[in-house]
């Protein structure tokens, strides 16, 4: 008896279409494969995060494979560098590719399939130029008009093709169509270009070729040298799946891979294409693709988002036909929860008010949870002494009413310490607060409190004779919100989306290893970096959750 597993349960209409392809005995599960096809021109974005979750994943799902496949048929964009950051930026999000290939791999074959369409007739060298070609066209009421050059021999054609490789010809002199249907509904079918000249050095091909093949001509030829089964793309290529598979039938493919259109990524005040996100790094609007605030895999990871989170938010949007826009602040609420969960707890103080207490003599060391969410990671110790620092915020000279936080007179509890009083606010001439003398209250030492005193709020301090000097960040978005949506990206640009604020932390954030994150309490989600010897604290997510609000 054969082993007969049963069929995952399909997740999303993609993985219905792959059991029916295993039911009705096209192929085996562990056959299933798939690509993920960047070209390199550019960084990854959270759009291809959504790609890789729907590419890996699948065949991961049916113990298949994904290759790592570079578009690279378009010479004059495509860098090594880009090459590079893919990679990195693939692995960082945990996803391991079983074969890494480029379209340029092919080119050779691609070229054996063009000699073999024109041969049969299915593909005539053009002399029209790209304008004329396009003006040829017709529209979606109108048919095409066949080109003059569209029943020339096999015999000339084939001369001519080699002539437009031997490099007789200059850019857009001539280019090689397939021979479809002027007339046909689908513009895509209008005897779309397939080869077109271009004297360009390529990068990893050099210059080997002036031809280069179309990129709808080519992926399906790349698909199948490849072995995929089913190519997974985003919906604007639904239109030119009819290509994809005249190009597969022409050529015999057997079996011939399966084109799956689903919808893209979008997120509210968040551009992804790579042309917008290359024009804010070439004219100095971020500190490059890596920024913080730049919505690329390498700018999340900058930022100190968890892979993790990511995963877990592209799984929860889901895979779907129809296009739809998500909400920023969904993907903020995947972060916070995980790291909610996950990150370790500190104290830190922005625009640092000194705190003396008076009458507290001595020194103790208290304790905290690590993460009080996770009992396994256990507790540590902070040092408690006479002269504290606790934030700006949390004092105010004119409180409003129902201010819970420290007013003269009133009382505050410090988180895991004491209560205490502030009984006087020393200030300078121009009336800044310089610092505060305060007592506290012996009995009221959390965990044990017998002060019969009722207080609201609790606040952060640090231990001013060990506070380490910190450089906090805080983010908003690059873009203004709906308001101004409609609106020319440089217009709604927000010039001020990075705030940099002094801040007091403890020592235990200086001395934590690097990249590590924490939730500041009371502050927010941020990671720890150091540099040039400076520590800094940089905000990954608030801890606002604006989502659940809504
Ligand atoms: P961009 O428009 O940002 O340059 P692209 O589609 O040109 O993106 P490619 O490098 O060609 O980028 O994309 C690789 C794969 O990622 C493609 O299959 C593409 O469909 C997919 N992809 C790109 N953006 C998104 C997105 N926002 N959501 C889902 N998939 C995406
Ligand atoms: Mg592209």
């Amino acid at each position: 008896m054969p082993d007969i597993k049963p069929l995952p349960e399909a997740a999303n209409f993609i993985e219905q279409i792959i059991n029916e392809d295993i039911a009705s005995g096209k192929l085996r599960p562990d056959q299933v494969q798939t690509r993920f096809p960047p070209e390199p021109n550019g960084y990854l974005h959270i759009g291809h995060a959504k790609s890789m979750f729907v590419n890996f994943g699948t065949a991961l799902k049916y113990g298949g494979k994904c290759n790592l496949f570079f578009d690279d048929t378009n010479p004059s964009k495509e860098k090594t560098e880009f090459v590079d950051a893919i990679r990195a930026d693939i692995h960082w999000l945990g996803y391991e590719w079983a074969r890494e290939c480029y379209a340029s791999d092919f080119f050779d074959t691609i070229y054996e399939y063009a000699l073999r369409l024109i041969r049969e007739g299915k593909a005539f060298v053009c002399d029209l130029s790209a304008e004329e070609i396009k003006n040829t066209r017709g529209t979606l009421t109108e048919p095409g008009v066949e080109s003059p050059y569209r029943n020339r021999s096999v015999e000339e054609n084939l001369r001519l093709f080699c002539e437009m490789k031997e490099g007789k010809y200059k850019d857009g002199e001539k280019c090689l169509r397939a021979k479809i249907d002027m007339a046909s509904p689908n513009l895509n079918m209008r005897d779309p270009v397939i080869y077109r000249i271009l004297h360009a050095s390529h990068h990893r091909t050099g210059d080997k070729w002036c031809i280069y093949p179309m990129y709808d001509y080519a992926h399906p030829i790349c698909d199948y040298l490849q072995g995929v089964t089913h190519s997974l793309c985003t919906l604007e290529f639904e239109d030119h799946r009819p290509l994809y598979d005249w190009v597969g039938i022409s050529l015999g493919f057997s079996p011939k891979p399966r084109q799956i259109e689903f919808a893209r990524l979008n997120i509210t005040n968040t551009v992804m294409s790579k042309r917008y996100l290359k024009k804010l790094v070439e004219e100095g609007d971020v500190h490059g693709w890596d920024d913080p605030r730049m919505p690329t895999l390498a700018g999340l990871r900058n930022r100190g988002i968890p892979a993790a989170a990511v995963r877990d938010f592209c799984s929860r949007i889901g895979v779907a036909k129809a296009n739809s826009e998500c909400e920023y602040s969904y993907f903020e609420a995947c972060v916070r929860e995980y790291l909610n969960a996950n990150a370790e707890r500190a104290m830190a103080v922005l625009d640092p008010v000194k705190v003396t207490l008076t009458d507290y003599e001595g020194e103790e060391e208290l304790e905290f949870d690590v993460n009080p969410l996770d009992p396994a990671a256990g507790k540590r110790k902070v040092k408690f002494g006479k002269h504290l620092y606790i934030d700006g915020s949390d004092f105010s000279l004119d409180p409003p009413p129902k201010y819970f936080r420290l007013k003269k007179g009133g009382y505050v509890r410090l988180k895991n310490a004491y209560i205490i009083r502030c009984d006087e606010a020393v200030q300078d001439e121009e009336g800044n607060v310089k610092e505060l003398l305060c007592s506290y209250v012996p009995e009221s030492h959390s965990g044990s409190d017998t002060s019969g005193i009722k207080v609201k709020g609790v606040i952060q301090w640090v231990n001013a004779d060990e506070a380490a000097e910190a450089e906090l960040r805080q983010y908003e978005s690059l873009l203004r919100d709906a308001d101004y949506a409609g609106q020319d990206f440089t217009e709604r640009m927000n010039r001020e989306s990075e705030k940099i604020v002094a801040a007091k932390a403890e020592p235990y954030l200086a001395q934590a290893e690097d990249g590590k994150a924490f939730q500041l309490l009371r502050t927010g989600y941020y990671k720890k970096c150091c540099e040039d010897g400076k520590l800094v604290l940089s905000e990954i997510v608030s801890l606002k959750d604006n989502f659940n609000k809504k």
